[in-house]
């Protein structure tokens, strides 16, 4: 039989083991609560870039993502997210959507939209008048115009 003390001590000493294997197992990027093992650690003077009240990532992991555009699922590493906020300066509440062939095909869309558009503005214009209208150097228009004669 045993005493009421020997139970006590039993119940705190599996309380202790259960606790323990939490604090490994369990963790959430955004709580301000330990950095799990394998973690890379992010560089909080490198995250004051955006104007948010919210919180800032402590650390990052590998994360599974499904894009958007096809399905398919990839994997945002660590490493990829630690440049995305602190060295692109990327907003932090965005996260990855797009697999990286879907992002290729993206800016490639994107690119031709946009030389389309400006061809489009120099041969109603000229060149002068869709530097002013776009904000763009005459040089870097004439360079473009050069690179679409010879394309
Ligand atoms: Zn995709």
């Amino acid at each position: 039989m045993k005493s009421g003390r020997q139970r006590r001590d039993e119940i705190r000493a599996r309380r202790r083991v259960r606790s323990a294997i939490e604090q490994r197992t369990s963790y959430d990027p955004w709580e301000p609560q330990g950095i799990p093992r394998g973690a890379l650690r992010a560089d909080p003077a490198k995250l004051v870039h955006d104007g948010t009240y919210g919180p800032r990532p402590r650390f990052y992991v590998d994360t599974r993502f499904t894009c958007m555009d096809c399905g398919r699922h990839e994997v945002w590493t660590a490493f990829q997210q630690k440049w995305w906020y602190e060295e692109a300066k990327g907003k932090i509440d965005s996260r990855a959507n797009r697999c990286r062939e879907c992002r290729r095909k993206r800016r490639m869309r994107r690119s031709q939209d946009r030389r389309v558009h400006m061809e489009g503005l120099m041969t109603k214009y000229g060149v002068e008048e869709t530097a002013r209208r776009s904000g763009q150097s005459i040089d870097v228009l004439m360079r473009l115009r050069e690179q679409w004669e010879k394309s």
